[in-house]
């Protein structure tokens, strides 16, 4: 890439929550391989994001590349109403293999956000179709469900600055984020205010909704499993459906298969997405039980009232296939307890470095919280200058590497997260 092009970039392309007066530095990729990206200038960079929980497998999976040549030679895309194709039966039947036993019927849709949308539209149509009208949903403060509308009305209402929509957006029902951390010995309080929303509210609840034991992008934050449990049981209590949005922890990421499997819960309505093709294409799913199913179709509308453009792409069908057919097969369980091991024997003992407040790590996710804000700008350079891609975001330095990363590799990414902290530059004021 030219600096041309570099500065049409600038002059001309948004990138993610970013200015298009005053961005921020973007690096220019040219190739990724395993876990590494090649930056234009033929540098190297341990990959420390997964491209954001996607890229579980590594960049340039053969695996993945041969079953997204063998798709194309047969068809790349072909819409799906009125028609289907065997990689989407092939993808869905793994699908409906691999989850929680209830969850049976399987939409497919674009995006993460998208999927949260469906299930969304999916807890609305079923109180309709059994004559009830419920339109609220009861989610958990310091929640992140993704940036269309209705995925964004139920986030934190303070990262997703839901003053700057108010009056368009529909106002839900908020408890207070889980206290009690996955390690403590569990406190009963910590779901009282939950249990007094869902009791007062019930009869106007559609659905809960929440990210079962980790909260990723609005804060990393990681919650007892018996808290999810309770919410389980209470919704079972008062008859509310449950949302479970595995769509940054689906597929091993937190040391189980789902995060749902370490509190031993199956959700009504599951969405998934990120790490479903090997983060090589945008797919997502949303499943369903039969029940939910049923209810909906039987309903006024006759159907499910949704049905995009590219819904079950064979391509990202093709692909989302092989990368869990790579999943099932390998040892993700091991490789993800030894980052775990590694991410604590590295991360932990910084809990007492000056600049830290917290540290916390769950299977392949570790988070360092600092007391100061990161300087973006500054701390992105320096992590390239060591070879390594890591992307804070305001008080968080985290990593969740690919699940192939090596013990060398991982080593590269926790020794940059330590020096960094001794770089009082590398952050700002307050
Ligand atoms: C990333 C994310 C989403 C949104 O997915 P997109 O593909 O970015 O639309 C929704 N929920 C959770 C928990 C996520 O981490």
């Amino acid at each position: 890439m030219t600096s041309d092009d570099l500065a049409f970039d600038r002059d001309h392309i948004w990138h993610p929550y970013t200015s298009m007066s005053e961005p921020l530095p973007c690096y220019p990729v040219v190739g990724a391989q395993g876990v590494h990206l090649q930056l234009a200038d033929g540098r190297q960079l341990v990959d420390g994001m997964s491209s954001w929980w996607a890229a579980i497998h590594g960049y340039n999976h053969p695996r993945l590349n041969q079953a997204l040549q063998n798709q194309l030679a047969q068809m790349s895309h072909v819409m799906f109403g009125g028609i289907t194709h065997p990689s989407a039966v092939a993808l869905c039947r793994r699908l409906v293999a691999m989850t929680p036993a209830p969850l049976e019927c399987v939409f497919l849709a674009d995006s993460g956000s998208v999927a949260v949308e469906v299930a969304m539209k999916m807890a609305l149509q079923y109180w309709q179709a059994r004559g009830e009208k419920r339109q609220r949903f009861l989610t958990l403060r310091r929640g992140y469900h993704g940036d269309t509308f209705s995925a964004m009305s139920v986030c934190d209402p303070d990262n997703s600055m839901h003053s700057l929509w108010q009056g368009y957006l529909p106002t839900h029902l908020f408890a207070p984020a889980p206290q009690c951390r996955f390690d403590d010995e569990w406190d009963e309080q910590d779901i009282a205010e939950f249990t007094a929303r869902i009791a007062a509210h019930a009869d106007s609840i559609a659905a809960v909704i929440l990210e079962p034991v980790v909260q990723g992008a609005g804060g990393m934050r990681f919650y007892h499993p018996r808290y999810l449990q309770q919410v389980r049981e209470l919704c079972d209590r008062h008859q509310v459906l449950l949302i479970a949005d595995e769509i940054a922890t689906g597929f091993g990421r937190t040391g189980k298969l789902f995060a749902c499997d370490h509190a031993g819960i199956a959700p009504d309505i599951l969405c998934l997405g990120k790490a479903l093709t090997g983060g090589t294409m945008t797919l997502s799913a949303t499943l369903t039980t039969r029940a939910v199913a049923n209810t909906i179709s039987n309903g006024a509308a006759g159907c499910f009232m949704h049905g995009p453009t590219f819904m079950g792409n064979p391509l990202a069908c093709a692909v989302a296939d092989a990368s869990l057919a790579l999943l099932q097969e390998g040892n993700w369980q091991a490789q993800v307890t030894a980052i775990e091991q590694q991410l604590r024997t590295a991360l932990l003992p910084l809990a007492a470095h000056p600049q830290v407040a917290d540290v916390r790590v769950l299977g392949a996710i570790g988070v360092i919280e600092s007391r100061q804000p990161v300087n973006m700008a500054a701390i992105q350079r320096f992590f390239i200058e060591r070879g390594v891609w890591i992307r804070p975001f305001g008080k968080l330095i985290y990593l969740m590497p690919p699940y192939v990363i090596t013990p060398a590799q991982l080593s590269q990414l926790t020794e940059a997260i330590k020096a960094a902290l001794d770089q009082a530059d590398l952050f700002l004021p307050g």
